[in-house]
């Protein structure tokens, strides 16, 4: 396969295969730090704006999971994936209008954040004879910027969802602000996993508290420090977009 690519992707099909063995060696030994077991942490690599082939050659080297952002770009590349044993993720915000489009084509939507898209996706699933699996994104700070629902909201949401049909919720998803000092960024992790526990122990309908993922390419450390099961890491793998 390797033979057939342009220079450029076999660098940047090198490249992402070094990071991987630094990136999952890292994992391991912060595993380690915090007496969790290595295996429990699931990487997801994140592959916005990164070739197919690229992102096949990593499948070929071990990846099973990745993560897309955007629907149209998603869409673009899945017939050049070879998911066969490799789970893809929505992680990146999604538009109601676009829901049906996606809907049995991605194992997980990471990045619910109301109760109007988690109604969208049941029907939409329903339609297709399927039950779709979420995470909800949490806006721990309350940022304006950002795309989560704020915890004020999150268990109303999580109430509704309870007698939704076609969508079961497995667990949290976090993008924290931008923020270098790591004891603060702990304390948004800290804060999640808290979260994770409380509705984990209301035994909720619908509702499993199986995954909780956070950290990135500049945090991850601290995110499996606090608890992540999941870590989505795109340019430490693949370089700068
Ligand atoms: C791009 C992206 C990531 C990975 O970000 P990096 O900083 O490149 O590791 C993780 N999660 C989401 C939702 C993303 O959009």
């Amino acid at each position: 396969m390797m033979e057939k690519l342009s220079n450029e992707l076999i660098l940047k099909c090198k490249i992402a295969e070094e990071n991987l063995k630094r990136i999952n060696y890292e994992i391991e030994e912060c595993a380690i730090k915090a007496g969790r077991n290595p295996k429990s942490i699931q990487l997801l690599a994140a592959t916005k704006t990164v070739p197919c082939e690229v992102i096949n050659h990593c499948i070929s080297l071990g990846i099973n999971l990745i993560g897309e952002n955007r629907v149209q770009e998603f869409l673009s590349k899945y017939d050049n994936l070879n998911l066969s044993n490799c789970e893809c993720h929505f992680i990146g915000n999604l538009q109601r209008n676009k829901v049906k489009k996606i809907i049995g084509k991605v194992s997980l939507i990471q990045s619910v954040n109301s109760i109007e898209l988690a109604k969208e996706i049941s029907k939409a699933s329903s339609q297709q004879g399927i039950k779709t699996n979420v995470l909800i994104e949490v806006n721990i700070a309350n940022e304006k910027s950002k795309s989560g629902i704020s915890v004020n909201n999150l268990y109303e949401l999580l109430y509704e969802v309870k007698s939704m049909d076609s969508i079961s919720v497995i667990g949290l998803m976090l993008i924290p602000p931008i923020c270098e000092e790591s004891k603060i960024l702990r304390s948004y992790f800290y804060k999640m996993m808290q979260l994770f526990i409380d509705i984990k122990s209301k035994k909720l309908d619908n509702i499993n508290m199986e995954i909780l993922s956070m950290g990135m390419s500049l945090d991850y450390r601290e995110a499996i420090l606090e608890g992540s099961n999941m870590v989505r890491i795109g340019s430490a793998i693949f370089g700068i977009r």
